[in-house]
């Protein structure tokens, strides 16, 4: 059963110029999964999904990042004022990563980045992930990457990112243009058990998905989490 809860603003932390981490009290009895999602509503009919940004085991707030567009809706966020209370109903979704001794390779869009900072900050208080991990990270320029310095200095036994940026300024190590089936072959090796899991607007997951397939990567070795509401 879905439920439905009530929580406190905390806090709001700018992330990029165009993205924007929103913290509230955790909700007594609320559990979720790193990868979830709860439908964040802001009263007015403000009602949009939104990932949650943070991990279980931060376990001082609960946090949702959202890419400011100027709608109605992330004009109400902007206008949060702390103490204001609204509404949570949730956790829901599957895309979380199972136990497994597969390489794990996460494909993250922009704003994409939200569930895998989840499970890869879960996955990093856990230390229990002694398997590869490689986060794929595309974004249009230096400045539009989310999480960039926690996520460069994660602390996991076998982890690489590998940024894609439209704009490499500022970025020598960063591949050029999109992510391509070429990158993605050659940052995967090609020997290990992977499983894949893919965030970010629908139009980017459907393109990695036909990438993953040109390399003879199977559908039952990928999981998505498309934003629906972008472009
Ligand atoms: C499972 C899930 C998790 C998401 N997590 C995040 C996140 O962590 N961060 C983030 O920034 N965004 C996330 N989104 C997208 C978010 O819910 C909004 O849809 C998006 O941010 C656009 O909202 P807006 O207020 O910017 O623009 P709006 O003007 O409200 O929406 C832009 C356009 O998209 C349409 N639209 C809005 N929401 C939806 C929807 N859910 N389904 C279909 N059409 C829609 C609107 O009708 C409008 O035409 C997620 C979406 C899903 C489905």
């Amino acid at each position: 059963m879905t439920m439905k809860y009530q929580t406190e603003f905390l806090e709001r932390i700018e992330r990029t110029p165009a993205s924007m981490s929103y913290r509230f009290k955790v909700p007594e009895g609320l559990h979720f999964i790193a990868g979830q999602y709860m439908l964040v509503d802001l009263g007015n009919e403000l009602v949009h999904p939104l990932t949650i940004s943070s991990c279980p085991e931060e376990t001082a707030f609960i946090e949702f990042t959202k890419r400011m567009t100027g709608s109605p809706y992330c004009r109400r966020l902007e206008s949060l004022e702390k103490g204001e209370t609204i509404s949570v109903k949730g956790p829901s979704g599957k895309f979380y990563c199972d136990d497994s001794n597969e390489t794990l390779v996460l494909i993250a869009g922009g704003i994409g980045i939200t569930p895998i900072r989840s499970i890869l900050t879960s996955l990093e208080k856990k230390k229990e992930r002694l398997c590869p991990v490689i986060l794929i990270y595309g974004n249009l320029n230096r400045e539009d990457i989310a999480f960039r310095d926690e996520l460069e200095n994660l602390k996991l036994t076998d982890y690489r990112l590998v940024h894609v940026l439209s704009n490499t300024a500022g970025m020598e190590n960063a591949y050029q243009g999109f992510i391509t089936a070429d990158i993605i072959s050659k940052e995967v090796p090609k020997e290990s058990n992977v499983q894949y899991m893919i965030s970010g607007p629908p139009v980017m997951v459907e393109a990695i998905k036909k990438s993953l397939a040109a390399i003879n990567v199977t559908e039952d070795q990928i999981r998505t989490d498309m934003f629906l509401g972008y472009d």
